[in-house]
């Protein structure tokens, strides 16, 4: 099965910007693209490796299995190559993400500690929706720890569940976060379009919602809502004009074939999301999800690098569960094209990693910070690219400073 050019995102209906347009052309011009002239390996590849960052949503499932179960280290070398097409490979965003309303979420979706259904073996108390000062200058304080991106989160199944009053607090929220100069992402549950409209005319830049993992395995995760819901929002939310951001978790008792559909889903929307968190599952006490095992380093990588290749220029997010991962395991990630983390020693209500010992993986693999709005450009009308940069600069590699 033959994939014929980098011009096939054009064909199959996905326009490329003039900015990508003038990158691949840049590309084609250096030697940069020489040494992606892929060798085929032992395990033959080459009917997807010849059309490596190649933008396309018509991914049938197989050849989203093909790709997934590629032997793991060719699979992330050719995800690091698709990589280098479109970023800085050290470039890697931070980003901060609060809870803005705490528990008592009338959705059951089995992982999550926020649920009330369990609220009374998690021990979560439902809290108000916070202050605006309180977030704006958590906010702040983001920004100058280094964070790019600030996200806010709800546990609502949606803003029509409070009404106007609390929901203005939120675009009140996200006005006056934009004005700081951060991307600002929210996820609040399932939107309307005039909610999307009004999100995106407070300057929301983003706007999360996962999909956790495939259609078929759905609904053994949670039962209050249905995955066209979910993709009912993510079409408002795109029709508004907001970049959409939506990924999964790994480690929710799925198998290896709903991790393929769950990429192939994602890889398949009619524009592909310009950010897609990859999250381990962190299995809170009291939960259903109790006791679950942590996915290892390696089914990360995979996925990560899986998603690297089928959505070539979003910004792969290496999410929640990054405790359990070791510093190795987060390099092999970044190597197969994450480039975003969540800093903050919290996320939402789970424990994350700190920032001394994000600071010490940093500084031990050679990353940098990605400064907000570069290039997001899958093709579609809400990441066309009119509020980002340029995309971010290939950097040589250069020496590390050892002292003396
Ligand atoms: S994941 Fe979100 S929607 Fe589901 S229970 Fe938790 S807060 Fe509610």
């Amino acid at each position: 099965m033959g994939f014929s050019h980098l011009t096939r995102g054009v064909k199959c209906g996905l326009r490329l910007s003039n900015q990508t347009n003038a990158t691949l052309a840049l590309l084609n011009r250096s030697n940069f693209v020489r040494n992606l002239s892929v060798p085929a390996s032992a395990e033959d590849t080459s009917h997807w490796s010849n059309d490596l960052g190649t933008v396309r949503n018509d991914w049938t499932r197989e050849e989203v299995a093909d790709i997934f179960n590629t032997p793991l280290i060719e699979l992330i070398y050719h995800a690091g190559t698709v990589h280098r097409m479109y970023n800085d490979p050290r470039q890697v965003q931070q980003c901060t993400l609060l809870s803005i309303k705490t528990g008592g979420c009338p959705e059951d979706c089995k992982y999550c500690a926020q649920s009330s259904k369990y609220s009374k073996e998690v021990g979560l108390k439902a809290e108000k929706l916070a202050d605006l000062d309180y977030v704006y200058h958590e906010a702040v304080k983001a920004a100058q720890a280094g964070s790019t991106r600030f996200c806010m989160g709800a546990a609502w199944r949606g803003p029509s569940q409070v009404g106007p009053r609390q929901f203005g607090r939120v675009l009140e929220m996200v006005t006056q976060i934009r004005a700081l100069g951060m991307e600002v992402c929210t996820t609040l549950g399932m939107l309307t379009p005039d909610q999307a409209k009004a999100l995106r005319a407070a300057g929301l830049t983003a706007y999360n919602h996962n999909l956790d993992t495939s259609p078929e395995f759905y609904e053994k995760i949670t039962t209050t809502r249905k995955y066209e819901d979910r993709l009912e929002t993510l079409k408002n939310v795109r029709e508004a004009g907001i970049s959409v951001c939506s990924g999964g978790i790994i480690g929710l008792g799925e198998a290896e074939q709903d991790r393929v559909g769950l990429l192939h889903t994602l890889a398949t929307l009619p524009e592909h999301p310009e950010s897609v968190p990859v999250n381990a599952l962190v299995a809170v006490a009291g939960t259903p999800m109790e006791g679950a095992a942590p996915p290892s380093g390696l089914e990360m990588a995979r996925c990560v690098a899986t998603a690297r290749i089928l959505m070539p220029q979003s910004v792969v997010r290496l999410s929640a569960g990054r405790l359990s991962l070791s510093v190795a395991d987060q390099a092999m990630c970044f190597m197969a094209g994450a480039n975003s983390i969540f800093a903050g020693d919290k996320l939402l209500t789970t424990p994350n990693n700190d920032k001394d010992a994000d600071s010490e993986m940093f500084e031990a693999l050679g990353l940098t910070g990605r400064p907000p709005f570069i290039g997001y450009q899958s093709g579609g009308p809400s990441s066309d690219g009119s509020e980002f940069q340029p995309l971010g600069q290939m950097v040589e590699p250069r020496r590390r400073e050892v002292s003396a």
